[in-house]
């Protein structure tokens, strides 16, 4: 695996393989590897001969400045992992090569996906999700890109951000499903941060989702009363519930009765530590 640090080097890398037909997929991540990311570097190796994994842990998409304080950073251990499962190149910038001085925040249309769910609980989050995405595309320049579903509202806006910057066709995107915990948990590097305790009452986040998900299979479609039946339950347990919403996958927004794809979504949190999760339903 080459270890880059500066953009311009890899960019330049990158460019030379470009030219020899060389196939490039990138997973792009904050570090705190866990196998969710593992599973995305995966992916990749199967479709590229060449896999980019970036580790950056960006400023500007963190609504909350304690949460980025705190962000697990295992910069050793992450290179192992990446090693073991065979990753080519490793980008690990400062911010400055990503931020460089004179760098100007452009701000992205986004439409409702800026204001529904994660958008709402969460201001300026895809607008930061959507500056670094941008500039990391501009330095990797990837054929395919490997985003997880667990963060599957991020996956609709990076989506648009390829049609806002005219890079559909350029770039595929790939969602990859969510990997878990044997209980269940979602994978994710922020939990880390729980306690014993609270790990130990994460994993109702699955139980809640996964029973909505059989109920509606059932047949009971009565959404609004899913929904708070399963955000009652969350909070029973101790969680601060954000939102917990059946949605049209496609567009986020409340299913209608031309939703091909429906989806259970939901943020709680355990004390400081708020943990997303979703389901598709069918
Ligand atoms: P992050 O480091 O949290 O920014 O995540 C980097 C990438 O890994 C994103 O595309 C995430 O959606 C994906 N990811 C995070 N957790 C998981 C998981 N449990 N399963 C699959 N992909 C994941």
């Amino acid at each position: 695996m080459i270890l880059f640090k500066k953009a311009e080097s890899l960019s330049r890398y990158l460019s030379q393989q470009k030219n020899e037909g060389v196939q490039i997929g990138f997973v792009p991540t904050m570090g705190a590897l866990h196998q969710g990311h593992i599973s995305l570097i995966e992916a990749a190796k199967k479709e590229n001969r060449l896999t980019v994994c970036s580790i950056f842990v960006n400023p500007t998409q963190f609504n909350n400045s304690s949460d980025f304080q705190h962000y697990p950073v295992t910069t050793d251990k992450d290179i192992e992992k990446l090693l073991a499962a065979g990753c080519d190149v490793l980008f690990l910038p400062l911010a400055e090569e990503i931020y460089p001085p004179g760098f100007l925040a452009r701000h992205y249309d986004l439409g409702s996906l800026e204001t529904v769910l994660e958008g709402h609980y969460r201001p300026g989050h895809f607008q930061g999700v959507c500056q670094v995405i941008e500039r990391l595309l501009e330095i990797v320049q990837p054929n395919r890109l490997y985003l997880g579903a667990k963060d599957f509202q991020q996956v609709k806006v990076i989506t648009r951000l390829l049609h806002l910057l005219g890079k559909q066709d350029e770039i595929a995107v790939r969602m990859e499903p969510t990997l878990r915990e044997n209980d269940g948990l979602a994978m994710s590097s922020r939990n880390l941060r729980l306690s014993a305790e609270q790990r130990a009452l994460a994993p109702v986040i699955y139980t809640v989702l996964s029973s909505i998900k059989e109920k509606y299979k059932a047949g009971n479609k009565s959404l609004p009363q899913l929904e708070e039946q399963a955000a009652s339950e969350l909070e029973k347990n101790g969680f601060a519930v954000d939102y917990l919403q059946i949605r049209d996958a496609d567009t986020l927004l409340s299913p209608t009765a031309d939703s091909k794809h429906i989806v259970v979504l939901t943020a709680a949190a355990l004390g400081e530590i708020r943990l997303i999760d979703n389901l598709p339903l069918n």
